[in-house]
C-alpha cells in the first residue's frame, strides 16, 4: 500500500550543505503558494526517517559533510538525492575555498542535478518531478527484488515461468 501512495505523497527532506543561502530561499519559494510545489504532494518534513526526497543545497563543508552523509543513511530506501544549485552540482563559485570539502556526489550518490545560481523554483518544480519518477522506478525495482525471495513453482520436474517476476516496466503495458 505504501508503495502505490509514495508517488502520491513524497516528503522531502531539506539540507543546507554550505550554501549561501540563495538557493535555500528559491526551495521555499517553489514551496509558496505563488509555485505550489505541494501540488504534487509533497511535504516538506524535518524528519530524515520519515522522508523520500533528499534536496540538497551547496558545496559541501567540512563541518557539514559528516551530518549529510548521516541524514542520507537515516532515510529509508528508495530515496532520491536532488542536487539544488551549482554549488552542489559542481562545487560552484565556492570550489577550492580553504573550508569547502567538494560537490554533493562525492559522498552520497546524487540522481536529478538542478542547475543555476540560483536555482529557480521552475527548475527545482522540475527537479522534483523528475525525483518522483526516479522514486516509482526504484519502487518497482524493490518490489521486483522481493518477489524474488519467493519460492518458485514447479509443475512437473520443471519452474514454472507464469509465477516468475517480470522485469521493471514489462507490465507497465498491463496496467
Ligand atoms: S548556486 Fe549560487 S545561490 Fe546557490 S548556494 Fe551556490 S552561490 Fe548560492
Amino acid at each position: 500500500m505504501f508503495e502505490k501512495y509514495r508517488k502520491k505523497s513524497p516528503w522531502i527532506l531539506h539540507y543546507n550543505a554550505g550554501s549561501c543561502n540563495g538557493c535555500d530561499i528559491e526551495i521555499l519559494a517553489s514551496l509558496s503558494p505563488k509555485y505550489d510545489l505541494e501540488r504534487f504532494g509533497v511535504v516538506n518534513t524535518g524528519n530524515p526517517k520519515q522522508s523520500d526526497i533528499f534536496l540538497v543545497t551547496g558545496p559541501v563543508t567540512y563541518r557539514s559533510r559528516e551530518r549529510l552523509v548521516e541524514l542520507y543513511t537515516q532515510m529509508p530506501e528508495p530515496k532520491v538525492v536532488v542536487a539544488v544549485g551549482s554549488c552542489s552540482c559542481t562545487g560552484g563559485v565556492f570550489r577550492d575555498m580553504y573550508n569547502v570539502e567538494d560537490r554533493v556526489d562525492r559522498y552520497i550518490p546524487v540522481d536529478v542535478y538542478v542547475a543555476g545560481c540560483a536555482s529557480s523554483p521552475e527548475l527545482i518544480i522540475d527537479g522534483v518531478v523528475k525525483a518522483l519518477d526516479i522514486l516509482e522506478s526504484k519502487t518497482k525495482e524493490m518490489e521486483f527484488a522481493k518477489k524474488l525471495q519467493n519460492k518458485p513453482k514447479i509443475e512437473d520436474g520443471i519452474v514454472s515461468r507464469k509465477e516468475m517476476p517480470r522485469r521493471v516496466g514489462e507490465n507497465d503495458e498491463e496496467s
